[in-house]
């Protein structure tokens, strides 16, 4: 069953007027003073924004219509745009997990914008990949688990929200430890956040520190155990969703480039990269995506590989259009109010974000190296 038909309708229109009216007028305040525009994403749920990706595994599944919405917002906005992945990709978890519990209790308020959320798997996603430690780490109690540690930063997190994550357990006479992966509930006892806004852009995430003392996690929030089919299953619509927030920002800022055609055109022609260039691009990039979008379910390496390259150009090709539309704007988007100045900063966040450029060629090199052998 597909969750969004049966709770909310997908309506692309008003999922536009509300980037377009609410966001817009925002995206500044958003940037200077570090607002989480709580209200929009409500909004969205409503407009069944977060809904339509999830028709499970053995279900009928397209991300295309969750990754347009998306886009839409970080046209605007990729603090919003990126929010926005947050709860689609919490929402991804469930549907794609054997959890009916979780399915029928937490999905539906998700779905709704009701209950918001995120995910805090960069640092687990690195730890698979030995870029660092894994941060939480959990025990067998009876009817859960007891987890303790620290994740650095959460987005689009509020004291009543859940998010994702992953957890090491140390097994008696294993050489590794096992991964389990849940659902977290901020409010439950041991868990502290703390809002984090020291960053250059994207302040208006709600992106907060999680302190976890001794949290119990019930087996009823429990996604994976151990986690390892659970995280083959996920992992490509985790990456995919994420080229909604590239391809947003870029075509806004083919956008910002047209808009001074007209007066800074005779002088602009000079420059390396034309708006058409770009946009070539950007449009052969969308293509792919919404191609894969059909299939997010497809666990072969060459689909991964497929999805991995997509994702490392959208992150490319969102930090060369930022630059290419800062010097198309010239002083117009270098002054404070100016959007290209705001993008260029944004637009790093695409290439940061896990998995980030340097994660995502490691990921591609080993895969490639493996599909040789
Ligand atoms: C605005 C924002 C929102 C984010 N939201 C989320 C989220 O919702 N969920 C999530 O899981 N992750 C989130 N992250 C983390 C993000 O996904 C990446 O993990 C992060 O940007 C670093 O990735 P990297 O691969 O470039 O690692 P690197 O930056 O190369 O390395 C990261 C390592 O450096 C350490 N480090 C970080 N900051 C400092 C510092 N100031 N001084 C010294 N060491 C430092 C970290 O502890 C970590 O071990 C967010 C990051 C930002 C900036």
């Amino acid at each position: 069953m597909n969750v969004a038909t049966a709770l909310t309708a997908y309506d692309f229109d008003e999922i536009d007027r509300i980037s377009r009216e609410d966001l817009a007028a925002m995206a500044r305040t958003i940037d200077e003073e570090r607002v989480y525009a709580e209200d929009i994403m409500r909004a969205y749920g409503k407009a069944g924004a977060y809904g339509t990706h999830l028709g499970g595994i053995d279900g009928d599944v397209d991300l295309s219509s969750a990754v347009m919405a998306m886009a839409r917002a970080s046209e605007e906005c990729l603090s919003t745009g990126f929010c926005v992945w947050c709860q689609d990709t919490l929402a991804w978890y469930i549907a794609s997990s054997d959890n009916g519990y979780l399915k029928s209790e937490i999905l539906p308020k998700i779905v709704a914008g009701d209950s918001l959320g995120g995910t805090g798997m960069s640092n687990p996603m690195k730890a698979m990949g030995e870029i660092e430690k894994m941060r939480l780490q959990g025990e067998r109690v009876a009817g859960g688990y007891k987890v303790k540690g620290m994740l650095p930063w959460v987005s689009n997190l509020l004291e009543d929200g859940y998010f994702g994550s992953m957890f090491h357990v140390e097994v008696e006479g294993a050489d590794e430890p096992k991964r389990v992966m849940a659902i977290f509930h901020a409010a439950w006892d041991g868990i502290k956040i703390k809002l984090d806004h020291d960053f250059v852009a994207m302040g208006g995430t709600a992106t907060v520190n999680v302190q976890c003392r001794d949290v119990f996690v019930p087996d009823e929030f429990i996604l994976g155990d151990p986690a390892g089919e659970f995280i083959q299953r996920i992992r490509p619509g985790f990456t995919l969703l994420q080229c909604g927030m590239a391809a947003g920002i870029i075509k806004n800022c083919i956008d910002l480039m047209k808009q001074v055609e007209g007066p800074l055109g005779h002088i602009n022609q000079y420059l390396d990269k034309q708006p058409a260039d770009i946009e070539a691009e950007y449009n052969a990039l969308v293509a792919d995506v919404l191609e894969m979008c059909k299939t997010p379910y497809d666990l072969s390496d060459a689909f991964y590989l497929r999805v991995l390259k997509a994702r490392l150009k959208g992150g490319e090709l969102a930090m060369e259009a930022a630059h290419w539309a800062q010097l198309h704007m010239g002083a117009r988007g270098y002054v404070s109010r100016g959007a290209a100045q705001r993008r260029l900063r944004e637009a790093y966040f695409v290439g940061i974000v896990t998995p980030a450029t340097k994660h995502l060629k490691m990921l591609i090199s080993k895969l490639e190296a493996a599909q040789a052998a």
